[in-house]
């Protein structure tokens, strides 16, 4: 984007610790608007449990007009307690599902990223998760979570469900995979079970084919099962993994342990009408409400936003080492303050997201004075 075309962000906050975790992210947003000079124009609408309190819906309909009418959409988290009776298509989630589903992203982004500051954080040992920063792109339309036939059928005791990719669907996540991975240490690992499946034996096939449009690439592939397996002993090794959307979800939250916390994790879904971006994490109503929530989390998803949807990725990198920064003087909401180590703070949510945001303005004001000279 540039200074003076307007980008419009919807929030949805959401519910439990959403709104809390929101507010530091879109602080964030407003200083690199600020400083930047960008005309970011922020819009805020009701999703989850507060839709369904409010406007009888979980994804009301302005809600959703007002994303498909955005640049991009930051989402905090849904669900709660309260809504649990209710069936499953009436339940906050379910907001949250059509709403990816509406907009069409198929190409899911976990970063997981081993913070210096927090390396005794992981249950892995520290030297095994230095210099860990993988970045998954989990295909997210389709796979076994959406093929048909499926069913549970009780008269014959049996159930199945189908795995089915296309060709075009691969190929489209994977040239997602080779433009980021050439973006960062280009490198892509392709995770299938290509020994045994033939919707795999066609995704390594569709891998191969796509990575002869990127040379500067390096291309490897692994069997899930090995993967794994590398994932905890040398995770430092990834760089851009792809996989479908089954091994994906399962091998993203396997690697969140490199991070240590839940709170610290972003996420984003490209390649629909419009981009979604929302903190892993759910709407943790234990904590809800209580200043406890990390920001950390909501705070780099506002960074990706505005490096896949903005363009913006100077911006994003500030906003990465404003939180390597507090990290690093000690500042730690409850969820990380393992052991109340020498030197920890523990901070609220909100004083989490100042300092942060302090941090961004010095770091944003060097760059504009490093421009200037
Ligand atoms: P959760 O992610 O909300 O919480 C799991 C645990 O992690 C809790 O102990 C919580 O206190 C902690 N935690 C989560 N985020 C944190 C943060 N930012 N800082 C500090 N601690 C944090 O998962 P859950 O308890 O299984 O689900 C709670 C509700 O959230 C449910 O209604 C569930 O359906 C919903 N949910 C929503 C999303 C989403 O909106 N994307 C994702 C997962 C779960």
């Amino acid at each position: 984007m540039t200074a003076s075309k307007p980008f419009k962000i919807l929030i949805l906050a959401g519910d439990g610790i959403g709104p809390e975790v929101t507010e530091q992210a879109v602080n964030a947003l407003r200083s690199v608007a600020d400083f930047g000079g960008y005309d970011f124009q922020f819009d805020a609408k009701l999703i989850g449990g507060v839709a369904i309190k409010q406007q009888g819906s979980p994804l009301p309909e302005a809600t959703l007009a007002a994303a498909l009418e955005s640049d991009a959409v930051l989402l905090g988290a849904v669900g709660g307690n309260e809504f649990n009776q209710l069936p499953p298509d009436k339940r906050p989630e379910a907001g949250l599902l059509a709403i990816r589903q509406a907009l069409g992203g198929f190409a899911n982004l976990r970063p997981s990223f081993a913070w210096p500051a927090l390396a005794n954080n992981s249950p892995l040992r520290p030297e095994a998760v230095e210099g860990a920063d993988i970045l998954f792109v989990r295909e997210l339309l389709g796979g076994l979570y959406f093929g048909e036939p499926r069913q549970w059928d009780k008269a014959s005791d049996s159930a199945w469900n189908t795995l089915r990719y296309t060709k075009a669907e691969v190929a489209r996540v994977a040239r997602v995979a080779f433009e980021l991975a050439s973006k960062r240490r280009k490198k892509v690992t392709s995770v299938d079970k290509a020994n045994v499946l033939e919707v795999s034996q066609l995704w390594r096939a569709t891998v191969t084919e796509v990575a002869q449009e990127y040379p500067g690439i390096a291309l490897d592939h692994q069997y899930v099962d090995a993967c794994a397996m590398h994932l905890m002993n040398t995770p430092r090794n990834f760089d851009v993994i792809v996989t479908e959307n089954l091994f994906g979800d399962i091998l993203s939250d396997e690697a969140a342990v490199i991070t240590g916390s839940l709170g610290m994790l972003p996420s984003g879904t490209i390649g629909g009408a419009v981009n979604l971006y929302e903190p892993v994490h759910g709407s943790a109503p234990d904590i809800a409400g209580k200043g406890l929530a990390n920001p950390l989390g909501a705070i780099l998803t506002a960074a990706m936003l505005l490096r896949h949807s903005a363009g913006l990725e100077a911006d994003a990198q500030a906003i990465e080492a404003a939180v390597k920064h507090v990290l690093e003087q000690g500042y730690r909401t409850a969820d990380l303050a393992r052991g109340n180590a020498p030197g920890i703070q523990v901070v609220s949510t909100q004083e989490m997201g100042q300092q942060v945001n302090q941090a961004l303005s010095h770091i944003l004001d060097r760059s504009q004075a490093l421009h200037a000279v």
